[in-house]
């Protein structure tokens, strides 16, 4: 059955975006954060397109994501996030990604089960995953075959730099002694902070998705993600009569309503009640009243809509989390499961 909602993924911008940041990683060579399957865009689709373009770095959370897009080709590098369980180690051993050894548990575990090169994650200041930088320089990764080593930002995509360069002075001097082929430290919105961050591989995510980490970025990153929503019903509301639950919508003239295939179920949540807008051509509609589970309200004034046409929903990420209060990072990895996903 074809879907009443769907996600345009473009794939020209996201390489666009890739190519973008790879450019502001200057020498340090651009990976990808595929994690959260592709932050809600499909993973599979979002590797596929990055490497045909030039990159040999991604990145997931759990060895069962890892698994989840299949056969590896031996030419790309696969690091797993949240490093090794017991019970992930079985498939671990038999799999051409790198776990990122975030504690000394995990790391005698890698170690006594002779597994090969592997990443490691140190913690400098954010203090949720990683080795101490004093377990890390203390010979606790003796005798591991480290292909990088990474630290990451807490707080790059705020204006206020300090934690960050705490942050890397914190890192430097681990980076400098612990042996490891390559480091890496910046997100996306740590390239935006410049080279000092950068090292030799950087790790963006939300950027290649169209998000907007940084000031910096403004104007250079390209929308992604396009969801649009068929109209169920155009009808006509009465001045005075209210729209929706809770009647929170009161309309202040008659009003044509369109009713659009689309809710909080599919991660169009509670927040853009009220906020958010819907695009036909060059005009903008406002969402009236609350989101409800399937359906939302706007009001299309004297546009041309009908039942059965399809409508553009705003989402210019930026845009949508100032409208609807959710981070853009929850924004894409929301997105629900009714959608019909294609790439143009
Ligand atoms: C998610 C993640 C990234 C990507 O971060 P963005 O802010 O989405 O660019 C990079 N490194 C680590 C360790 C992460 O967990």
């Amino acid at each position: 059955m074809p879907s009443p909602l769907r996600l345009t993924f473009d794939s020209d911008a996201l390489v666009s975006n890739w190519r973008w940041l790879a450019g502001s990683s200057g020498r340090a060579a651009c990976g990808a954060a595929v994690k959260a399957d592709g932050y809600g865009l499909g993973a599979r689709g979002v590797v596929e397109r990055l490497a045909a373009a030039g990159c040999r770095d991604f990145f997931v959370a759990t060895w069962a994501e890892a698994e989840a897009l299949g056969e590896w080709p031996a030419e790309l590098s696969l690091s797993v996030l949240h490093g090794v369980r017991a019970e992930d180690m079985a498939f671990a051993l038999s799999h051409p990604a790198r776990p990122v050894l975030n504690s000394v548990e995990q790391v005698n575990r890698w170690r006594e089960a002779g597994g090969g090169a592997c990443d490691v994650m140190v913690d400098s200041g954010m203090n949720r995953l990683g080795l101490s930088l004093t377990q890390a320089a203390g010979g606790a990764l003796d005798g591991l075959a480290i292909e990088t080593l990474m630290s990451h930002l807490a707080s790059a995509d705020e204006p206020e730099r300090q934690m960050s360069r705490r942050q890397l002075e914190a890192f430097l001097p681990v980076a400098t002694t612990v042996k490891a082929r390559r480091r890496s430290f910046a997100n996306s919105a740590g390239i935006c902070l410049g080279q000092d961050y950068a090292f030799d591989l950087t790790r963006p995510g939300l950027a290649l998705y169209g998000g907007v980490p940084h000031k910096a970025a403004a104007g250079h990153i390209l929308q992604v993600v396009r969801p649009e929503a068929q109209v169920v019903q155009v009808r006509e509301a009465k001045k005075g009569q209210t729209v929706g639950y809770g009647g929170t919508h009161k309309c202040k003239e008659d009003t044509r309503i369109a009713i659009l295939n689309i809710g909080y179920a599919d991660g169009h949540l509670r927040g853009f009640s009220g906020t958010g807008r819907v695009l036909a051509g060059r005009a903008e509609m406002p969402v009236v009243g609350r989101v409800s589970m399937d359906l939302m309200a706007v009001d299309i004034g004297r546009e041309a809509v009908s039942e059965g046409d399809w409508l553009p929903i705003d989402f210019d990420l930026p845009r949508a989390a100032a409208q609807s209060g959710l981070s853009q990072y929850e924004l894409l990895t929301s997105l629900g499961h009714r959608y019909q996903r294609r790439w143009t």
